[in-house]
């Protein structure tokens, strides 16, 4: 069993295809096959060193590891396909002497008064095959290479997701396969290399349904047998309109950076095309494990950036702190007063940066400040201050019940005592839990922060 991810680097990688790829390493995992990652760079005006390593990075970032490709090598090496050009030329060779193919030199003028024509005509431009019988000879100059299309009858395949799809040869036409320049265009590079890499199945996005019959003729014209097809629904915006930026974030590597786990995104991904009964949290072992076709679902599924970040939450709350710890860069303690709240990494991040740091708070909020930092609350601030520092010792629970006893003493609510203190320590009204970020902050740092804020109520 050998699947394989082909993405062109012409931009990022996006969650469409991020998908594809999930899809297709699930598969190749449980059932023990081989993964390969083929670089399609043949769009050379498009194709970026810059784009290639956004996708390298994103896999490697999603834990979507290659058995065979860039970096990793392996037995049908190279896997860029602009080192591949001697291999689409020998097949070009094969299907040209088998008179399955042949040379055009049709000029791209000839071609346009042909298609302008077709246009007056209100008709569809299609090569009317012009050098079909022409068998020119290699060499011949601005040459390009055709299939030969069949003209009648027509291809059927059972699509694993889509189901039974036909098309009738009347309406392909003898496309190029290879450029003048030796370039292979999509569809023959695709067919050659998926041949070449003995793969099995083929799972991609359903923009290249219309691809399919023609590569199952190209498949046919080598005598090579075909590939299973699944073809996978676009991803929509809640617009029904296919993604793109204006839905939010659709690059891998922005997820990344904006605080999401790896195995969220994956989770969320692959609920948006497959399902398994009403589950909706899945570990990775769990999806190698569960992930099948049948429940590939046919119909385009839609974006919502609100489930992805309550998924991001839900594997927040359930992944070790200790493995969160190196990854947002603050100890395990901090992120376990975190975790129950936070909807991405960068908001334990940043909550370090702003109050547990450094001696003093490196922000404070400034309504806070105004509202909770006042001269009328000063002589509590300074009791609770003696509160601390009494009772520090014996944990968070002791020092909580005591700010309960004054504050009932006095026919006061917890939050009245509690929130001032909560803004001279950590300079805003939203925190952790106040006693134990107090604990994890130390006794002395928590008084000196309480000393500076009596101070700049002054
Ligand atoms: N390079 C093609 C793409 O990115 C690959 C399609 C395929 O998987 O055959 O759309």
């Amino acid at each position: 069993m050998r699947v394989r991810f082909a993405p062109s680097p012409t931009g990022f990688l996006h969650i469409g295809g991020a998908r594809t790829a999930l899809f297709n390493w699930l598969w190749a995992r449980q059932q023990k096959g081989t993964f390969v990652l083929r670089i399609e760079d043949t769009d050379q005006s498009r194709s970026t060193q810059v784009s290639e390593q956004a996708i390298l990075d994103s896999m490697k970032w999603l834990g979507l590891d290659w058995d065979e490709g860039p970096g990793v090598g392996g037995p049908h090496e190279p896997y860029f396909q602009m080192k591949r050009l001697a291999t689409y030329d020998r097949y070009a060779e094969q299907l040209i002497s088998e008179r399955k193919a042949y040379r055009c030199n049709c000029t791209k003028a000839d071609l346009d008064v042909l298609r302008s024509q077709a246009q007056k005509e209100k008709r569809g431009f299609k090569y009317p095959g012009t050098c079909r019988e022409k068998n020119l000879p290699r060499g011949t100059p601005g040459a390009v290479v055709r299939f030969r299309m069949p003209e009648e009858g027509a291809t059927s395949f059972k699509d694993l997701v889509k189901g039974e799809i036909t098309t009738q040869h009347k309406e392909l036409q003898d496309e190029v396969i290879l450029r003048s320049d030796s370039v292979p265009l999509y569809n023959f590079g695709a067919v050659v290399d998926d041949i070449e890499m003995r793969i099995t199945m083929v799972a991609r996005g359903d923009d290249h349904v219309v691809n399919t019959p023609r590569q199952i003729l190209m498949y046919q014209a080598l005598s090579y047998p075909l590939p299973v097809f699944a073809h996978l629904p676009m991803i929509l915006g809640a617009d029904k309109q296919r993604l793109s930026k204006r839905h939010g974030a659709v690059s891998v590597l922005q997820y990344r950076d904006e605080g999401y786990l790896p195995g969220a995104l994956i989770n969320y991904l692959v609920r948006l095309g497959w399902s398994h009964g009403d589950e909706e949290i899945f570990t990775i072992d769990d999806l190698i494990k569960k992930f099948d076709w049948a429940h590939v679902g046919a119909t385009a599924g839609v974006f919502n950036p609100q489930k992805l970040e309550w998924l991001n939450q839900q594997w927040i709350k359930s992944t070790p702190a200790e493995d969160l710890g190196p990854q947002t860069g603050t100890p395990a303690a901090f992120v376990k007063l975190m975790q129950e709240r936070a909807k991405n990494l960068n908001e334990i991040r940043d909550a370090w940066a702003a109050y547990m740091a450094g001696e003093l708070p490196a922000v404070y909020d400034e309504k806070a400040v105004a509202k909770q930092l006042t001269a009328e609350n000063k002589p509590l601030l300074a009791e609770a201050r003696n509160l601390i520092g009494e009772h520090f010792a014996a944990g968070p629970a002791a020092m909580e019940h005591a700010f309960r006893a004054l504050a009932e003493s006095r026919g006061l609510g917890l939050g009245k005592l509690a929130q001032p203190v909560r803004v001279a320590v950590t300079g805003t009204t939203v925190s952790p839990p106040l006693f134990e970020t107090i604990v994890l902050l130390g006794k002395d740092r928590t008084l000196r922060r309480i000393d500076a804020a009596l101070e700049k109520i002054g």
